[in-house]
């Protein structure tokens, strides 16, 4: 183990990643986790980091939470060159990609509901968990412009299979037109959809480097497949497994308190939790205490587990003991 910090050069602003939490409630430890990694990452190849915050991503942010997911990174020891950066700040540029995907009629207007798209839909695939968009729900006539904020719009999904080498989970292959169909791509609330925000958002910030769960990894076909549209380059993919409770469910509230900020205000150190991460990330035979300069040090993507992390009633009394 190394005991002095690596050294942390300049980052290299043609490579470029962004840690993108999403304000919808306290980082828990399966947040942390991919965000711990997606720091390492970063620092070990030089990455210059952007810290956004996908406020897009939930309709109702609640006060003081961007402040609070911004000091648990901090008090984690990771750390950013550039932001935070404010999603919704940056509305001009998702208009404009939609205007563009309309001058090219690829883009539509819907007011379908889920009960009316479900009907169309032939039976879900067991594991699905979205409602494919059945093609002949398609109107006809595409308009040529993004003329109605207000409304769901979606995208005109093509049968073709998407490829890519995701850097963990190796060679990926998708056809989105199968598994969701014509997706939404800027919502009623007057904002783009997650997919479409993303899409823009990571072209504006010019990122090279994408790390996040594998919960995302079928959200990546249906990215290129709008990165495609709009001109953009693909970024590289890393998907990471996810932190799972002991019933497979994704941690969640169903599993106790998980929260950072919970084990934080219980006294439970720094230390303590980089040190189970690196336990989880096969770091360490045991669980023992770490500082996040020597999780940086000892971090290897090549040697991570392939399967989900459990989180166990042993690495809960690790934390609160
Ligand atoms: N905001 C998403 C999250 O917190 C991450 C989205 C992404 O990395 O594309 O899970």
């Amino acid at each position: 183990m190394h005991t002095t910090p690596p050294p942390n050069p300049t980052p290299n602003p043609t490579q470029i990643t962004r840690i993108a939490p999403s304000p919808t409630g306290a980082l828990h430890l399966g947040n942390a986790r991919t965000f711990l990694i997606n720091w390492a990452l970063a620092r070990q190849n030089n990455w210059s980091i952007i810290l956004r915050i996908e406020d897009l991503d939930t309709p109702r942010v609640k006060p003081g939470v961007i402040d609070q997911t911004i000091d648990t990174l901090t008090w984690l020891g990771i750390d950013w060159d550039t932001g935070p950066i404010i999603q919704s700040t940056d509305l001009p540029n998702h208009h404009a990609a939609m205007e563009s995907l309309a001058s090219n009629k690829l883009v539509y207007p819907c007011t379908l509901t889920r009960s009316q798209i479900e009907a169309a839909a032939s039976a879900p695939n067991e594991g699905d968990h979205e409602t494919r968009f059945d093609p002949s729900l398609r109107p006809t006539q595409i308009p040529s412009s993004f003329n109605d904020a207000g409304t769901n719009w979606r995208l005109v999904v093509q049968p073709n299979t998407i490829e890519f080498t995701d850097t963990f989970l190796g060679l990926q292959s998708f056809d989105p037109s199968t598994t969701t169909g014509d997706f939404v791509v800027w919502t009623q609330r007057s904002c783009p959809s997650y997919q479409l925000a993303v899409v823009v958002d990571d072209h504006h910030q010019s990122i090279t480097h994408i790390v996040r769960g594998d919960d995302l990894i079928d959200s990546a076909t249906r990215q290129i497949t709008l990165q495609r549209a709009l001109g953009y380059t693909t970024p590289q993919y890393t998907h990471l497994p996810l932190v799972r409770g002991q019933d497979g469910r994704r941690l969640a509230k169903r599993h106790g308190d998980t929260r950072i900020d919970h084990y934080r205000s219980s006294g439970t150190t720094q230390e303590h939790i980089i040190g189970l991460m690196a336990f989880w990330c096969g770091l360490t035979p045991q669980r023992s205490k770490m500082s996040p300069a020597d999780f940086l040090g000892a971090f290897d993507l090549d040697t991570l587990p392939k399967d989900d992390i459990i989180f166990t009633p042993e690495d809960d009394q690790w934390l609160t003991s």
